[in-house]
């Protein structure tokens, strides 16, 4: 079953087939291909062929910034800090400090210095 969300692209209305829309007669489980073609959006009444489909968002993984963290550590032989870092490997600080939030958080490096990093498996 096609359960893609849809979004209007003037107002933001967001038309999800698992809610439908019951106010103008459009059933909860619903799919957007199957709305009648003079439904409009409810909020800002556009017709259907101002929706978009709506990407649902990825989180970012960092795996190749890992990869490059990781490998600059390796090569430091000894604990680092975040901008140290961001300084060997020429990512941006931001970057840096998110991949290795989730670094912290899957237990790929670990911290024998306070503020300093290294890989958890050496
Ligand atoms: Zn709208």
């Amino acid at each position: 079953m096609e359960n893609k969300k849809y979004k209007c692209a003037k107002c933001g209305y967001t038309y999800d087939p698992e809610v439908g829309d019951p106010k103008h007669g459009i059933e909860p489980g619903t799919p957007f291909e199957e709305l009648p073609d003079d439904w409009k959006c409810p909020r800002c009444r556009k017709p259907k062929d101002q929706f978009v489909e709506k990407e649902e968002k990825k989180e970012p993984t960092y795996m190749e910034e890992k990869n490059v963290i990781l490998e600059a550590m390796k090569k430091a032989g000894e604990p680092l800090n975040a901008g140290k870092i961001a300084e060997l490997t020429g990512l941006d600080r931001k970057i840096v400090d998110k991949a290795m939030a989730a670094m912290k958080k899957e237990g790929s490096i670990v911290s024998p210095v306070r503020c300093k990093w290294e890989p958890a498996e050496k």
